[in-house]
């Protein structure tokens, strides 16, 4: 089960203006929200709020039922990624995917057979002694979502995870992340400015403006509207 709730979220910058303005928000277990908003409007703020990677000076999070505004990123159960894929280069595909697992102690044997099962989701087996460097960068994203799976989690934010590819590979992710989300009936929180991956990967649309959150609704609803 994993279900994120956000009430009445305030957030400024040191010493800056506030970026968020109270936003409430409730994700389901095995929901997929697409957050999506010009440029600046605090769409990854809202999400680094809810991995714990910055803290909001109002409001609640509440992750799975449990208050969660002092819980660290470790303690969250959730696993985050991002636009830069930060891959380690002298890593192979298999060393990078099972990585996240021996920070947290996992015997190598069972590192090793996590990292191969995802692996095998991801299609990845081919390129398992592979190092990054000569992976497309497709692949490359794929390893880093294979990062974030390996570990014991069904919850995922994405941050604009496919703005730094080509037309047709966003495409080929596009259709990749919504197979993973059925597959292990995920929930994700995906963080996008473009409207049409919003529409194609979407349960609901969260629409953002100006630290504002101005819609919450099936696509249908948000775009269909006469
Ligand atoms: P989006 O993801 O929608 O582009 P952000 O959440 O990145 O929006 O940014 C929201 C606002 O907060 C912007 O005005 C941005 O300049 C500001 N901001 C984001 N990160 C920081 C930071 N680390 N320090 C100060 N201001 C920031
Ligand atoms: P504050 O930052 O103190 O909330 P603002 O000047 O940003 O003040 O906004 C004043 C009021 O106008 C807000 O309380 C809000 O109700 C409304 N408002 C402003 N911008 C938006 C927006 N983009 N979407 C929805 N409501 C807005």
């Amino acid at each position: 089960m994993s279900s994120i709730t956000l009430r009445d979220i305030r957030k400024s910058y040191a010493n800056g203006p506030r970026v968020l303005h109270g936003v409430d928000l409730d994700i389901g277990d095995g929901e997929f929200v697409v957050i999506v908003g010009p440029s600046g409007c605090g769409k990854s703020t809202l999400l680094r709020l809810i991995a714990g990677l910055e803290r909001c000076e109002e409001g609640e999070i509440v992750i799975d039922g449990r208050r969660a505004n002092e819980l660290p990123p470790q303690d969250r159960n959730i696993a985050m990624i991002f636009q830069n894929y930060a891959l380690y280069p002298h890593m192979s595909v298999l060393e990078n995917i099972a990585f996240g697992l021996e920070l947290r102690k996992v015997p190598r044997k069972t590192r090793e057979a996590r990292a191969r099962e995802v692996a095998e989701t991801l299609q990845l087996t081919p390129y398992l002694d592979r190092k990054p460097g000569a992976l497309s960068g497709g692949q490359r994203q794929r390893v880093a979502m294979g990062r974030a799976m390996a570990r014991d989690t069904s919850t995922f934010l994405m941050d604009e995870p496919l703005s730094n590819l080509d037309n047709a590979l966003r495409n080929a992710m596009r259709t990749e992340i919504k197979t993973i989300h059925q597959r292990l009936g995920a929930t994700i929180v995906f963080v996008t400015h473009d409207q049409t991956e919003a529409l194609s990967l979407a349960d609901r649309i969260a629409v953002m403006k100006d630290g504002y959150l101005q819609q919450f609704d099936t696509p249908a609803a948000i775009y269909d509207r006469p």
